[in-house]
Parts: structure tokens; sequence; C-alpha cells
């Protein structure tokens, strides 16, 4: 049997993974349809869960439950790669010596060694060797700023250091407390642990460079080789702005005031100290393999539940949690606050039975006034409105309301001038224009700008935005309206002359959430009571405690996205970073349902609107 690291990270969830996995293998390895083996298999528990894994088609073929595509990914990847090459690029530049690195895996320097019958496998992103040493670098499409300006310790309300400093060239180390102040060193340690919590954003990472670290040592071991080996995690630096430069069609990621575009994270202290852990993963792993028990052995934050990075049996281990109001699904339920004084987060609640959100103790959430709320529309049927304050804000809205929706790609790399790894580059926006209250025709008063290429178009989308947009007068209007607000900003950083009548803009803007849910601060100046001010304002049992456009739009109208070809905010960035792979007529098609996607996108804000307007006469 082989495993590789990838399986490795996978197969260590939990005690049930390898024995699911060998469930699902040993059904592929027989080539038989669903129903044949599960005819032939006469473990009623394992026929369970096969029907959890495999679904059978009316053809008599099988659709594999536990495989999803993931279409992001799948549309990134040629960024990805770039970011492979880059950082082959500015490895080049720091270290001497021999350099493997390839876009194909199988061209990659590999490792591996046997144990237990077990065969542990790696391939490296970037192999460097020299006289001295080994250099193993590890490529992430993520950025720096996770590891730096989101990794601050030091004391509360004192200074704040960064976990990494940069310490020559593009290398960033371990910045340990330089004081014997017990409160930063805490602090310090704190940020520092987190680096071995595999589930965190952080930690993430660094178990796959350690579990990689773990192989190639005993490799090397095997072989005798006593050379020094240093790890290093290569990530896009959060603060490279890139500067448009090309050469012909190509964009050129070149220095610019001493910044790359890729930075290096020292890993060889955090890796040594994880070897010991990796070793327990392993004792586990094969005691797991070889004594495979697919009983259910509940679940927890190995699942990575809800997350991009989700188990694929996800289906079978929660298949009696209810896909609506769930126990965790009350609003403002989070894992860290939890219920009670013990904090029991959704895996705790599940764990103990509570699924289903009136197996709540009324006890556990009768001092949460948004949670009673939605529970008591739960129990008894109910839609809760606050009519008062719905049409006290409604009121002060200045006409004409600027629904504005704007579509982006956060590209790992940055594609325009001005732009970071990631920026939200906005390659679409949707505007209805409600002149008056109610007074708004989808098609008429609606304007949607499209990017016609992949080419940067920003300036013409800037164009049209300022020139249909009065920002003196009106109100802009957007759900989630920081996301416009921040897009808009950064638009008036790249283009200069239209920036004043780009922070108008976003300076008379406001969000539908404010009307739907609640803002705190601005009902309390419209003079209501804090309490009040906290409570929500419109709450439906059908928004399973949520207040995204897809929750509330159906409760509030019969819009609906189900008909749509690009349905949502995904399936527009992939469509739309696919121009380039479609022939004429399929771009024609994409482009017509990126227009009507987001189309729907403003109008579902302004029938909200009305459909609130309504219920508060
Ligand atoms: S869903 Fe959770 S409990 Fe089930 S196999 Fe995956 S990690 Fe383990």
């Amino acid at each position: 049997m082989a495993i590789t690291k990838t399986n490795f990270i996978e197969f260590t969830r939990c005690r049930r993974y390898p024995a699911l996995e060998s469930i699902r293998q040993d059904k592929l390895d027989s080539k038989l349809t669903i129903e044949e083996y599960k005819k032939e298999e006469e473990n009623e528990e394992i026929k369970e869960l096969l029907s959890g894994m495999f679904e059978m088609n009316e053809d008599g073929t099988d659709t594999d439950l536990t495989y999803k595509e993931d279409i992001q990914l799948n549309a990134m990847m040629k960024y990805y790669k770039e970011v492979e090459i880059e950082a082959a690029r500015v490895a080049k530049k720091i270290f001497k010596g021999k350099f493997v690195y390839s876009e194909k895996t199988y061209n990659q320097e590999s490792f591996d060694f046997v144990h237990n019958g077990i065969r542990y496998l790696c391939y490296t992103d970037i192999y460097n060797e020299n006289d001295d040493e080994i250099n193993i670098i590890e490529v992430k499409a993520t950025t720096s700023r996770k590891y730096i300006d989101d990794m601050l310790y030091g004391k509360s309300g004192g200074e704040k250091y960064p976990l990494f400093k940069r310490d020559y060239d593009n290398i960033y180390k371990l910045n340990k407390p330089n004081t014997t102040d017990e409160k930063v060193i805490d602090s310090y340690n704190k940020k520092y642990n987190k680096l071995f919590d595999r589930y965190s954003s952080e930690g993430k990472y660094v178990l796959d460079i350690a579990t990689q670290r773990y192989i190639i040592e005993h490799d090397l071991k095997e072989h005798n080789i006593n050379k020094k080996v240093n790890y290093y995690l290569a990530v896009l630096n959060h603060n490279y702005v890139y500067d448009g430069y090309r050469v012909g069609n190509t964009r050129v990621y070149r220095e610019i005031n001493g910044e790359e575009i890729v930075n290096f994270f020292d890993m060889n202290e955090i890796t040594e100290k994880y070897q010991p852990i990796i070793n327990d993963m392993v004792k586990r792993l094969e005691d797991n393999i070889f004594n495979p028990d697919p009983s259910p052995c509940g679940v927890g934050k190995y699942c990575s539940y809800k997350k991009t990075n989700e188990c694929k049996y996800k289906e079978i281990c929660y298949k009696n949690v209810p896909k609506y109001n769930a126990s965790f699904n009350y609003i403002g339920f989070s894992d860290s606050t939890g219920f009670t004084s013990d904090k029991l987060n959704k895996y705790d609640l599940i764990n103990n039975g509570y699924l289903k959100l009136d197996d709540i103790p009324i006890e556990w959430i009768k001092d949460k006034p948004n949670m009673m709320i939605e529970r008591d529309c739960y129990d008894n049927d109910k839609v809760y409105v606050d009519k008062e304050k719905i049409k006290a804000y409604l009121s002060t809205l200045k006409y004409p309301i600027y629904h504005l929706d704007f579509e982006t790609l956060p590209c790992p790399m940055p594609r325009f001038r001005g732009e970071k790894p990631y920026t939200q580059s906005c390659f679409e926006f949707s505007l209805h224009i409600e002149r008056e209250p109610g007074k708004c025709d989808n098609d008429k008063d609606n304007y949607v700008f499209l990017a016609e290429t992949l080419d940067d178009e920003r300036e013409n989308l800037v164009k049209e935005l300022v020139s249909r947009i009065d920002g003196e007068n009106g109100t802009m209007l957007a759900q989630n309206v920081n996301f416009e607000r921040s897009r808009i900003k950064e638009l008036a950083e790249v283009f200069p002359e239209y920036r004043e009548r780009l922070l108008k803009i976003r300076e008379n803007s406001t969000d539908l959430l404010y009307v739907i849910r609640t803002n705190t601060e601005l009902y309390k100046d419209l003079g209501f009571d804090e309490d009040r001010c906290k409570l929500v304002n419109f709450y439906h049992k059908n928004q399973s405690g949520s207040y995204s456009i897809k929750k509330t739009l159906p409760v509030l109208s019969d819009l609906t996205y189900a008909n749509l070809e690009v349905k949502n905010g995904t399936e527009a960035l992939v469509t739309y970073s696919q121009y380039d792979t479609m022939n004429e007529f399929d771009l024609n098609k994409a482009k017509k349902a990126l227009k009507v996607y987001c189309k729907q996108d403003t109008w579902a804000m302004v029938v909200i609107l009305e459909a609130l307007r309504k219920i508060c006469k």
C-alpha cells in the first residue's frame, strides 16, 4: 500500500476515515455496480455505508457521491502553476546550486520509505541542492499575511510584533520575543502554538511541510545521506503591488522596492518540533489501517464541516444532521462562543444528540434575544417583523437608490496594475436604479457592465459606474456593503482621476442587511433603545439562521436562482476566467449568462426592499 503526503493528511483525520476509504476502494476495485456489489456484500453495516458513497443511476452506472469537483480550484490551476514558477525564479536568486522543479508532479524530486509494509511518498515543489545543504521549498498559493499581519503578538494595549520577521532577501524567520515580560512571551507562545493546529488556516500548511520532512528524513536515513536539509514554505507576498509590467503578452513580476512576489518562511524549527507528533500520527494511522473500524467515531474539527477542505465522507457521518435549522444554525452562534459554560461547539452538539434547532434547551438561549426570536418562529411557524424599525430606517433612505453588485475574480496572481495577490478584481457590475420607493423596472432601470475580454477593462467599468451613480444625491445600496466599499476604494487608488466621485459613492452607501437584520449604531441614532437596536428586524424560519440573499430572497419573493445558468458568485468568476478557452458561440452564451446572473442579484435587492415596504404598510 502506498500513502502519499496528501493521503496521509486525509487518512489521519480520524479513526473512521481509513476504514471508510478501504470499503470504498474495495467497491471501486471490484468493478461491480453498486447494486451488484451490495448483493455480494453480507455485512449490513457496510451495505448501509456503501449507500452513502455511491448512487445507482437510471442507466445502471454508479455516481461516486464522495467526489466533488472544485470548479474554482480547477479554474485557478493555471495561476497556481504561475505561483510555483515565480517561487522557483525568486528561489534561484537566493539559493545556489542545482534546482529541480516542474509543473508536472512526476518530474519533481520525490522521496519515499517503507514502514510496516506501507510506502510513504512525497514530491517536492522545489528541490535545491548545493555542496553544503539541501533546501526543500513547498509552494502554497496563499499569502504571507497569514504569518505576518494576522499573527501579531504582544501585551494587550502594548506594542505588537509579527510572528515572523524578514531576515534577509525574501526569507522570513521566527521573530522570538526579545524580552522577559511573561505576558509578551505568553502571547508569542499562543500564536506559535497555532502553527501546530493542523485545522487552522495557518497550521494546515505547516502540517504539510512537516509531513514532508518526516518522509524526507526517513528516506535520507535509509540512504545514509547526512546533508543538512532546510525546509521553507513559499507563499505570495501580500504587500507586493504589481506595476502592470509586461513583455509582449506576458506579465512580468519583477522586484519592486525590494519586494518580490514570493516570500519564503523558514520552517526548520517548527517542522523539527513536529516530528514526534507525526510519528504518533503514523502509529495511529497504521493501527487504523491494520484494524479498520468503520463504526462512527464522533465528529470533530477534523471533519472541517462546511469548509473548503471538508471531509468527503461528510454525508455518511452527518447523515442525521438536518440541512436546515440544525442545532448550530442559531443567529449569532459560533463555535468559539458555543452554548453553556462548556462552550459546546457544533461538533459537541452533534456528538451529544442535539441535532435540530428545537433540541437545544430553552435554558441555554433564554438570555439571547435573537436566538429566542428564531426559536419562536421555528416552534410556532411565525414570521417576526419589527415594522417600526424597518419603517424608520426606510424613511431615511435618500432616492434614487442605486442597487449595486460587483462580480470579482480573486486571482492569486495580480493581473493588472495596482493589484496585489488575491485582489478582488472587478470584472462586472449590475446596477438597478430605484428613483422613487417601488419605482424600478427590472429591464429599463438596469445596467450591467461586463468585461468583454480578460484584459484590463477596469477604467471603462469605473467610467460607467461614476457616470450612472450620482454620489452626491441618493444612496448606493448593496448586500454586505463593505465588499462594494472596499472595491470602490481600491479602484479610487488605481484611478485617481475618478477618486473623488468614487469616494462620494462609497460615502453615501448603505447595506440591505441594516434593513432586514439590523445595525445597532444606526438604529440608536434613530432613537431606538440599545436592546431593541440589537434585535433583528425580520426573521422567517426558512432562513435557517442566515441573512444571505440566497436565504432571504425565497422567503420574501418567488424569485429563484435555480433556473439560471450561472447561479452564484463562484460560477460567475469561473465562467469569466475561462473566456480564453471558449469558442465564439460559447463565449457569447457565457456572457449572456453572466449578465443575467448579476442582474438578478441587484433585482433581488429591489424585490426584497419592496417586500419589506409592503409588510410594514
Ligand atoms: S466526516 Fe469526520 S468523522 Fe467522518 S470520516 Fe470524515 S473526518 Fe472522520
